[in-house]
């Protein structure tokens, strides 16, 4: 479709303009879909970008996904687990730099070694992150993949009160495609409920550029994100692996994966006003500057490394992955300069909730409490 065309379809509100959207390929109707879908993200959320420092913890990992550079079958992967002490330390480094939240994600596992670690590191980074600035210390976000309602309660109970949880692709028979047969779309949307249930808010995404998904299952994606009412969003293009069996599919060129994961971010921008969206690392692999074109697209959050050196090179759920060799302290430096360079501002020392989580919590405690003016 040309700029004039794109014009018509600018509010993304049905599914026949989200896929107009998404098959977009002129550069100046992608241009005017980049200024509607910032326009929108700067009206509801503002120019801030939230940063969370990112610590991948474990690799281990108990599933096979067909994608997954960590899965269980690939023997080729130096298995690690960061101790608590270390957890510790580089969470006290994000506290220091201002980013203000971070997010513990690793490989899934259930046995209770490895939660009661979870809940004590998580218990112990609340306590021990208090400050003038933070009195609640670090928000935290988890990503550990499924688990039972019980272990969930246990994780907010500790003091996590955001989770990511991706469905990978809302199509039932895409995620068959690319999953073993024990995972099933259900039992992550099972999931999400539970966790929506028990107070976090919630964050799911998907992977752009699979090989075999259409533009209709992007935009199912996103119609997907607003039935279930969820509150934050991490996409990213899909990089393919040679050590998966989906990696040795054919898939979209980066060009086009690159363009279809902006153009994806755009559309939940444009349709979802007050999310939050994650300029996602995978964007970086494929375009020096993905991450800044994310933020441009409509996303206003950022994960910035925090794992230590020793271990980054060991969580390759994909190859290509930037920031390998910087130092949290270069990664924020550089960060910071990348951020002021697209004329955006950094929400620093906040744990910068989604205002679309703000507003539903409101909503259900005035619910729950009658008409009682504050
Ligand atoms: N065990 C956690 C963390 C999984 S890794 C969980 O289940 O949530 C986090 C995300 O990385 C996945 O949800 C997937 O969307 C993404 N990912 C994995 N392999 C990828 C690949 N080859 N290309 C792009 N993204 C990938």
């Amino acid at each position: 479709m040309n700029s004039r065309g794109i014009l018509a379809t600018l509010s993304a509100g049905t599914r026949a303009e989200r896929i107009a959207i998404l098959r977009t390929t002129d550069s100046d109707a992608v241009e005017s879909i980049r200024c509607a879908a910032e326009e929108v993200l700067f009206a509801n959320c503002g120019k801030n970008v939230f940063f969370r420092g990112l610590i991948e913890f474990s690799n281990r990992c108990r599933q096979d996904c067909n994608y997954c550079g960590i899965r269980r079958s690939n023997k080729n992967v130096h298995r690690y687990e960061i101790s608590s002490d270390s957890i510790l330390e580089a969470a006290r480094d994000c506290a220091r730099l201002g980013y203000g939240s971070l997010v513990l994600q690793s490989g899934e596992r259930q046995g209770e070694p490895f939660l009661s670690y979870v809940v004590d590191t998580v218990r112990r980074i609340k306590e021990e992150t208090r400050s003038p600035q933070l009195p609640d210390g670090l928000g935290i976000t988890l990503c550990v993949g499924e688990q039972n309602p019980d272990t969930y309660q246990r994780f907010w109970e500790a003091g996590a009160h955001r989770y990511l949880l991706r469905i990978e692709t809302s199509n039932p028979l895409l995620f068959s495609k690319i999953h073993p047969p024990d995972q099933t779309l259900q039992t992550r949307i099972a999931c999400l409920n539970s966790l929506r249930e028990i107070g976090f808010q919630v964050g799911t995404g998907v992977m752009i550029g699979l090989p075999g998904q259409t533009v209709e299952d992007l935009a199912d994606d996103i119609e997907f994100f607003h039935e279930y009412d969820i509150d934050m969003i991490g996409m990213g293009p899909y990089i393919p692996h040679e050590g998966t069996p989906l990696g040795r599919e054919s898939c979209p060129d980066g060009e086009t994966r690159l363009r279809l994961s902006l153009l994806t971010i755009a559309v939940a921008r444009l349709a979802l006003n007050d999310v939050n969206i994650a300029a996602t690392t995978a964007l970086q692999t494929l375009h020096p500057f993905g991450r800044e074109k994310g933020l441009q697209f409509g996303a206003n959050i950022m994960m910035p490394q925090l794992t230590p050196l020793e271990f980054r090179r060991d969580y390759l759920l994909y190859p290509g992955k930037p920031c390998l060799e910087e130092s949290a302290s270069q990664c924020y430096s550089c960060l910071e300069t990348r951020i002021r360079a697209i004329q955006r501002t950094i929400g620093y020392h906040q744990w910068g909730d989604s205002k679309h989580a703000q507003q539903r919590l409101e909503k259900s405690s005035f619910e729950r409490n009658g008409n009682v003016p504050s």
